[in-house]
């Protein structure tokens, strides 16, 4: 069993010894339920519980705490995938719920797995999910100030459960000051993909990862016979080719765990019941 989860980019706003240490305690506590977790649950629900903590706790661009698009407005993405059946499902500029990746997991189960704007809202409705405001006023205040702080904020969560099974989950609040209407890679196959060899979630500039298709493409790679490292490797040069600002987490069949940014202040933890990895 392993565990790595990640919440995004430190902001240029938020470099403060107070909000570095907040954030790791609170990756490193959410790493240690997540094992706990694991220990009786597949690698598909514990992503998506593990994201949903994260999508909770307010110091992450993602759920509770996301970041306000240009209208005034929060949209929200996440997605799920399972790496053995290799299903995807997500939800794209969804309003008004709290926990987007659940409306994710809620919709393995359809046909039709990709809900975007108000489908997706009415989806979650009828499925029994309350409106709810993610809204705090830290966001606002930036918003009001039109305060582009190039802080980058997203949740993901990898794991390898006790059958060998993986799956990965990635939530977002987006960038910030969007035109309506814009799509993160965040409910893409080039944030979130996994198969039965890797799973990957990624977080940065939804646009590069887009570009560069990072996680479909790191999945391949290891699935084609790379190492995780050489993987990430010409994945993370080729990013630079096209001046790309994307971190990844992933984790093998193996069970050997790796990330990589292309700036280094992505925030992650790690843990495999023994040892934490913390950023630092
Ligand atoms: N990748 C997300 C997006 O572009 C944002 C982020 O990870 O910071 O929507």
């Amino acid at each position: 069993m392993k565990i790595i989860i990640h919440g995004g980019f430190f902001s240029e706003s938020d470099q403060s010894h107070e909000v570095k240490v907040a954030k790791q305690n609170s990756l490193k506590s959410i790493a240690a339920q997540a094992f706990e977790y694991l220990k009786s649950h597949s690698a598909e629900e514990t992503v998506v519980y593990v994201v949903s903590l994260l999508e909770d706790d307010a110091l992450f661009n993602a759920g509770t705490g996301s970041q306000i698009q240009s209208d005034g407005k929060i949209r929200m993405s996440a997605s799920l995938m399972n790496g053995q059946n290799q299903k995807f499902s997500g939800v794209i500029n969804i309003e008004n719920v709290k926990n987007p990746i659940q409306i994710a997991q809620v919709l393995m189960k359809e046909d039709d797995r990709v809900l975007g704007g108000n489908g997706a809202k009415m989806y979650a409705t009828e499925n029994g999910f309350p409106d709810y405001s993610t809204e705090i006023p830290q966001r606002r205040k930036e918003y009001e100030e039109k305060l582009k702080n190039g802080g980058k904020g997203t949740v993901g969560c990898v794991a390898l459960d006790q059958n060998g099974k993986l799956a990965a989950a990635t939530s977002t609040g987006g960038k910030g000051f969007e035109i309506v209407g814009r799509i993160s890679d965040s409910a893409t196959v080039a944030g979130n993909f996994a198969n039965e060899y890797c799973a990957v979630s990624c977080t940065g500039v939804g646009e590069d990862i887009v570009s560069n298709a990072t996680a479909a493409k790191i999945v391949t790679r290891v699935t084609d016979g790379m190492k995780l490292e050489e993987a990430f490797g010409k994945t993370f040069t080729e990013l630079k080719e096209i001046d790309g600002f994307a971190g990844a987490i992933a984790i093998d069949h193996h069970g050997n765990i790796f990330h990589q940014d292309s700036y280094p202040t992505m925030v992650f933890a790690s843990y495999d019941g023994d040892e934490f990895e913390i950023f630092d």
